[in-house]
């Protein structure tokens, strides 16, 4: 479209033939018109959400097709920054504009002096630009320091100085977010964190459709769509939001968690940095590792020792993930292993990714973040364990430890010699072929396997596990040991470090 239209007057020829496809219309309407294309394409509208197709998109193309400025509200890592990105993606693909001007006029209708001379000066020869998509969105954080001048605009008194101009002269303007953001998106995320006076400006830009910097006599017309992110309790709170605001916002959209493990998984699986072939070495995580981790955050969300308020974002089992595989990398590049499998014991490792997810109700930071990570994983292990192989006959394994067996295995114990310990207790290393993983499958894939089985009797207590960085000072125990007195070691011992051994018996 550039390469045909360079001036105004080809502007204007190109806007009276129906065919050039090109159309002049507020913001609103041109999403709409996008959004209503899609539609009835049957295109996907926001590639990449998943599991909000029932709940959050409907409301979404209906707050867009009334041509309403929406709030999202939902609690952290619910992909409301992320929705209003991809209303980018339903703007034409560029727009003609004055080329230069900061507030993206119109050529066929300037809003700035400096433009509104030009048009006089060269008529239907003024150079036209375009602008694409992407850069139509402007995003801001509220926090209670941003200023009327921050959002509006003020003087500059270096551009006036420079000029000789007067501080009155619409030159010496500096523009804020909002003009900057004219004939685009404007995104506010947390709302509730402006100042109230801002509130106010708000409220008359939503009430009037234009903006006037302080001390000029010009109002600016801005064409914008206006979207908004706040977490739902501050949002209903009272005396947060001032009333005449809410009011003006067309369309409150709730968003949430996904509602099942397995949209939390695609979402997860989808986000993860999994794309990684250190030394050309293959990775493969195994299904119910990805359910394990998904589970951490299910359980997180529904802990009564973890605050519900703030919620457990999406980003935890993503990063959680990560931090799996990359503990899995280390292992398999000391231990030259191909391809690298993460193992349940690589998810403990990966607390650091969890702990800074969370804030604690009172209980939960009397045990401390770390201890409840444990207790999470323990959890999420347990119950993915006991839909896998919960219908599975143990008794075998569990009696070879009852007899005084133990085995030691560590997160960087190589694959191979994990088997070759795990060979000794008759049955073990069979369970992996309920698990799909073939007996005769790399050795990385059944040591994890056998891992997870290991991982899974702790967890339902069947046998127990010390995190024991002395282990080998660790007594066996002569006979079985009623389970009623089992120690639970990780209640009970307060470890100074991560986990690095770990000892079955
Ligand atoms: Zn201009």
């Amino acid at each position: 479209m550039g390469k045909t239209i360079e001036t105004l007057g080809d502007l204007k020829r190109a806007l009276a033939r129906p065919d050039s496809g090109l159309r002049r219309r507020p913001v609103k309407d041109e999403i709409r018109d996008n959004l209503i294309r899609k539609l009835r394409n049957g295109d996907t509208l926001f590639p990449g959400i998943i599991g909000y197709e029932d709940t959050v998109l409907p409301q979404l193309t209906n707050a867009i097709l009334s041509r309403h400025n929406f709030i999202l509200l939902g609690l952290r890592g619910q992909a409301k920054s992320r929705i209003l990105r991809d209303l980018a993606g339903l703007l034409d693909e560029v727009i003609p504009v004055m080329p230069g001007c900061e507030i993206h006029d119109d050529p066929l209708d300037p809003l700035c002096s400096a433009c509104r001379a030009r048009v006089a000066a060269e008529g239907d020869d003024v150079t036209v630009g375009w602008l694409p998509r992407e850069l139509r969105f402007v995003e801001k954080l509220a926090t209670p320091d941003v200023t009327i001048a921050d959002m509006v605009g003020d003087i500059d008194p270096i551009k006036a100085a420079r000029g000789g101009l007067g501080l009155s002269n619409e030159l010496t303007m500096h523009y804020g977010l909002l003009p900057r953001a004219n004939r685009g998106i404007f995104a506010i995320n947390e709302l509730p964190d402006l100042a109230g006076k801002i509130q106010v400006g708000l409220f008359n830009i939503l009430q009037e459709g234009d903006i006037q910097i302080k001390g000029y006599p010009v109002r600016l017309r801005l064409d914008l769509l206006m979207v908004f992110t706040a977490n739902p309790e501050d949002y209903t709170a009272r005396g947060k939001i001032i009333t005449p605001l809410k009011d003006r916002i067309g369309s409150e959209i709730r968003t949430h968690y996904p509602l099942t493990r397995s949209h939390g998984m695609s979402i997860t699986g989808q986000e993860a940095w999994l794309d990684r072939r250190p030394d050309g070495r293959t990775l493969d995580v195994p299904p119910y590792l990805y359910e394990v981790v998904e589970e951490i955050a299910f359980q997180a969300r529904a802990e009564r020792k973890i605050d519900k308020r703030s919620g457990v974002s999406q980003r935890m089992p993503i990063t959680c993930l990560e931090n799996c595989v990359s503990n899995a990398e280390r292992r398999a590049l000391a231990a030259d292993e191909d391809p690298i499998v993460p193992r349940v014991t690589d998810v403990y490792a990966a607390i650091p990714s969890l702990t800074g997810k969370f804030e604690l109700e009172y209980e939960g930071e009397l045990r401390g973040a770390d201890s409840i990570a444990r207790d999470l994983i323990r959890g999420a292990v347990g119950t993915v364990f006991a839909e896998r192989l919960g219908h599975m006959d143990m008794q075998r394994v569990i009696e070879w430890f009852d007899m005084g067996g133990a085995l030691q295995i560590s997160d960087t114990l190589p694959a191979a010699d994990l088997l070759k310990q795990a060979r000794g207790v008759q049955g073990l290393v069979e369970l992996s072929e309920h698990l799909d993983v073939a007996a005769d499958a790399p050795a990385p894939l059944v040591a994890s396997a056998v891992d997870f089985v290991l991982e899974g009797l702790y967890a339902q207590k069947k046998i127990s596990r010390s995190d024991d960085r002395g282990y080998q000072a660790v007594e066996q125990p002569p006979r079985r040991t009623p389970r009623t007195t089992e120690p639970s070691f990780d209640e009970t011992l307060p470890l100074p470090g991560p986990v690095k051994k770990k000892y079955y018996n």
